[in-house]
């Protein structure tokens, strides 16, 4: 076989771009993805670090670009992941450490970058099954919390994250950087409350709002019968009344001590890893 009909052959010459100058137009385009609105107008992300990446592609998330330090040039994982970004027809360029720096905003950057195409899976395509566990985060501000929550629910074997109303985007570079690929495994979902209700009516789903007025241990609550969105609240103001009052149950985390309330994603992973405890066993775990 030549060459040339290897998937994973040797690239051909140009199909690599240098670039050492921040000025580089390219750069610049990278550069304007840490704003959100050239995210949702592109449809497109970085992530950083080559485990990212090779998770990314190897869940199948297309790559548009792959971007890595003149250092990594030769690096086995690297050529491979080079490889098949050209194969899928993106851009490979290999780019100084400033360059690098200045894209991911950081002093010590990591090797590689990649541009990749982002994913919303539309709510009317979620179907839950029993067993299934989905969360909702109504108005998620906070990029940390959303990370953290998107990388629990992959690690509590959740189904997928409904994101409700304005939240911060789980598609930010910090966001991202806090899924530690998570956001690579986990369907994410975006809908108005109103769009979330009708949803919720047509569902059947048993949907478990926590609240700190709420009135229900969550360790009470059936997690069997019907599969489960668990409601989680805005980290300043908590759930809305509109959201509260569609609940099966307004559950409760008893706590005790000076704190008025939990931080949300930890709230949200007591929440999660409950609602889950039947279906999780350290035989099947990794
Ligand atoms: N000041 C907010 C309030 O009054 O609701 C605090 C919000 S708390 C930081 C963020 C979210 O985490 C809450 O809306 C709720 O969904 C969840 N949460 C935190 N602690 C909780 C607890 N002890 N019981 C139930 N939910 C809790």
């Amino acid at each position: 076989m030549s060459h040339e009909h290897r998937d994973n052959g040797p690239r051909r010459v140009g199909q690599v771009k240098e670039v050492t100058s921040l000025a580089n137009p390219i750069i610049k385009d990278i550069k304007a993805l840490s704003d959100k609105k050239t995210r949702e107008q592109s449809g497109t992300f970085m992530a950083e670090g080559l485990k990212l990446v090779i998770d990314a592609i190897e869940l199948g998330w297309t790559i548009r670009t792959l971007v890595y330090a003149k250092a990594a040039k030769g690096k086995p994982l690297v050529e491979q992941m080079a490889a098949k970004t050209v194969a899928s027809g993106g851009l490979v360029l290999e780019v100084s450490e400033k360059v690098l720096s200045s894209i991911t905003r950081r002093d010590n950057p990591q090797m590689v970058v990649g541009v990749f195409e982002n994913r919303w899976k539309p709510l009317r395509d979620i179907r839950p099954a029993k067993g299934e566990t989905w969360i909702a985060l109504d108005r998620v501000r906070d990029p940390g919390n959303l990370g953290t929550i998107i990388r629990t629910a992959d690690a509590a074997g959740a189904s997928g994250v409904i994101l409700v109303g304005e939240t911060t985007d789980p598609f930010s570079l910090e966001t991202v950087r806090a899924t530690m690929g998570s956001v690579f495994a986990m369907p994410v979902s975006r809908a108005t409350p109103e769009e979330f209700i009708a949803w919720k009516k047509q569902a059947g789903v048993s949907l478990v709002a926590t609240h700190l007025a709420g009135s229900v241990d969550y360790r009470t609550i059936d997690y069997k019968t019907k599969p489960v969105v668990i409601l989680m609240g805005n980290e300043q103001s908590g759930l809305p009344e509109q959201l509260s009052r569609e609940a099966d149950a307004l559950a409760r985390i008893p706590q005790q001590g000076l704190a008025d309330s939990l931080n949300l994603a930890v709230a949200s992973a007591v929440m999660m890893f409950e609602a889950r405890r039947h279906l999780l066993s350290l035989s099947e775990a990794k």
